[in-house]
């Protein structure tokens, strides 16, 4: 049996008519950047966030960019993100011209250990960037009082976290901004690069269109130097057909996870991703965590099943981040667990048989 990580055909295949038709609709209507279909996008994303304004963007990266740009945040200024995430949540910092702080994973959620939040802040420190990874959300209660208390800023990462909540809340109710992105692989994704922020702020959010649309608030009319990161009128399309499915492709997202859950709990030499009532995760991946994880993914593979790993090295141990002059001891716990963090297979078209052919195949190889 052939298992792939994703299978972004099979969705399209299942809504191709109504894909296909809301395409050719924009290029009737020549909206391609900005006009109706954006607009709808904006109205509905923004209610489904359960927030007042929702601003498209080219993409996930620059959603990041502006957030800290509206919020002021530039040079001289420190930013808190977590060690184990993409790279683009540190690199919007830099590109805004802030300086990058890590702080360690949890060791249960691998999101950001908020016991170590306090002893990382400074004078310079203006915001927090808290990632939902894998979909799995951040006790962000937590986070926003420490940020209270400190007058901290909170931008958080929802870029693998469509739909997830904390406590029943949405997850606006916890910082000032959203930032999503829509790449095509992503639990909401576009058929291109594409991203949003969301916030109730209305100040946040004249700013935040003006930045990414050239700095203007009309045609030539240019407050102050912005950039060109607009959302495609094609890609609104297709997100809004995608929007009306998105709840149900979360409900198979959490069935998939709990299936494996249920034939994976027993297993000694695997641990499963943390689950409570109380965090709603949307499981953008499945990620599991083995002492043998080379020879697990190599054996899994061989058996025609596609895993991937989320992320082999954490951002301080990359050449990127040389300059910062990081050891693997400053962040014992995300330099530990890239060597045994394994993402499953994992999307909503995915059955009941291949979820049951990989449990059996991760049994087998620790049979042997
Ligand atoms: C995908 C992703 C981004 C960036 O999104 P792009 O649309 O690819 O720019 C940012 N943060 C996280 C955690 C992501 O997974």
């Amino acid at each position: 049996m052939q298992v792939p990580f994703v299978d972004l055909k099979k969705q399209y295949n299942a809504i191709k008519g109504e894909i296909d038709d809301s395409i050719l609709d924009v290029i009737e209507n020549t909206a391609f950047i900005g006009g109706r279909y954006v607009n709808k996008f904006e109205e509905m994303y923004a209610e489904y966030c359960n927030a007042k304004h929702c601003i498209g963007v080219g993409n996930g990266t620059d959603s990041i960019f502006v957030a800290l740009k509206a919020l002021n945040i530039g040079v001289g200024d420190e930013v808190i993100v977590p060690a184990n995430t993409f790279v683009a949540t540190s690199e919007a910092v830099s590109m805004a011209g802030a300086r990058v702080v890590f702080i360690d994973c949890d060791p249960t959620t691998y999101n950001l250990n908020i016991e170590l939040l306090p002893k990382l802040i400074t004078k310079k420190t203006k915001c927090v960037i808290p990632v939902h990874l894998y979909g799995q959300p951040v006790e962000m209660e937590r986070v926003r009082d420490i940020a209270n208390q400190y007058q901290l800023h909170i931008i958080q990462d929802c870029a693998q976290a469509h739909g997830a909540k904390i406590n029943n809340n949405y997850c606006i109710n916890y910082g000032d901004i959203l930032c999503y992105s829509f790449y095509p692989g992503k639990n909401l994704g576009a058929y291109g690069d594409a991203g949003a922020i969301v916030t109730n702020d209305d100040e946040i959010a004249i700013k935040a269109r003006m930045l990414s649309n050239h700095g203007r608030i009309s045609k030539y009319d240019h407050e102050v130097e912005g950039i060109n990161s607009r959302l495609d009128g094609i890609q609104a399309a297709i997100l809004l057909v995608k929007l009306k499915y998105i709840n149900d492709w979360v409900e198979k997202r959490r069935k998939n996870a709990s299936l494996y859950a249920e034939k994976l709990k027993n297993l000694n030499h695997v641990k499963i991703p943390y689950s409570t009532n109380l965090l709603y995760h949307v499981y953008h991946l499945y990620v599991i965590r083995s002492d043998s994880r080379n020879e697990l993914q190599k054996y899994l593979q061989n058996n025609g099943i596609s895993t991937g790993i989320h992320y082999p090295l954490a951002l301080p141990n990359l050449k990127a981040y040389k300059y910062l002059n990081h050891s693997y001891d400053d962040f014992p716990v995300a330099s530990k667990i890239q060597e045994e963090i394994l993402s499953l297979p994992m999307f909503p078209e995915l059955t009941e048989n291949q979820i049951c052919y990989v449990t059996d195949k991760i049994k087998e190889f620790y049979s042997k």
